[in-house]
C-alpha cells in the first residue's frame, strides 16, 4: 500500500507541487528585505556592541577599579592597572579592551557593580591601522561621553531580552 501511495505521488509530481506551493506563498507575501545601510532593523536596548566607560553626571568616572570585569572576562580581553588617589578612592590608570579577543558576551557589563563598563548599540566600526583594536580608557570614556543619553535610556529600559 505504501509503495502504491509513493508511486501515485511520484506520478503526479506531488513533492514538486508542494515545493511550488511554498514558492507561490512567498512570491506574493510582503517583502522583508532591508536596504542596509539606508534602512536598519529594530535593535534591542540590550544589544552588545562597542564598549564604553560611563561617568556620573558630575563628571566623575564611575569605574572604581574593582577589576571584576577583568576577572570575569572569558576571553582575557580586559587589562586594568589601578592606583589609589589622594582622596583614598581607587581609579584605573589603564583600562584596555582588546576587541580582537572580545567575544561580546556581555559578562563585563553584567559584573560591574557601578554600571561603568557597558556595551553600546554601536556596531558599525572598522580598524584601519594596527593597534586600533585596543580600546583604551580614553577611547572608552569618549564613547561613553558621546552616547551617554542613549546608554542611560537603554539601561532604564525594561524591554525583554530579544
Ligand atoms: S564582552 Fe565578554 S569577552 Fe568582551 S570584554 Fe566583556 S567580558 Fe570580555
Ligand atoms: S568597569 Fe566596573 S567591574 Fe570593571 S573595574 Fe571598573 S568598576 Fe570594576
Amino acid at each position: 500500500m505504501e509503495a502504491a501511495v509513493k508511486y501515485v505521488k511520484s506520478l503526479f509530481l506531488f513533492e514538486l507541487l508542494k515545493g511550488l506551493q511554498l514558492t507561490g506563498k512567498y512570491l506574493f507575501a510582503k517583502k522583508i528585505t532591508i536596504q542596509y545601510p539606508e534602512e536598519k532593523t529594530p535593535m534591542s536596548p540590550r544589544f552588545r556592541g562597542l564598549h564604553a566607560l560611563r561617568k556620573y553626571p558630575n563628571g566623575e568616572e564611575r569605574c572604581i577599579a574593582c577589576k571584576l570585569c577583568e576577572a570575569v572576562c572569558p576571553a582575557l580581553a580586559i587589562t586594568i592597572d589601578s592606583e589609589q588617589r589622594e582622596d583614598g578612592t581607587r581609579r584605573t590608570t589603564r583600562y584596555d579592551i582588546d576587541l580582537f579577543k572580545c567575544i561580546y558576551c556581555g559578562f563585563c557589563e553584567e559584573s560591574c557593580p557601578v554600571d561603568s563598563i557597558v556595551e553600546t548599540r554601536i556596531f558599525e566600526y572598522v580598524f584601519e591601522n594596527r593597534g586600533e583594536n585596543i580600546m583604551t580608557k580614553e577611547k572608552l570614556l569618549a564613547v561613553g561621553d558621546k552616547y551617554e543619553v542613549q546608554i542611560a535610556a537603554d539601561r532604564a529600559s525594561d524591554a525583554p531580552y530579544r
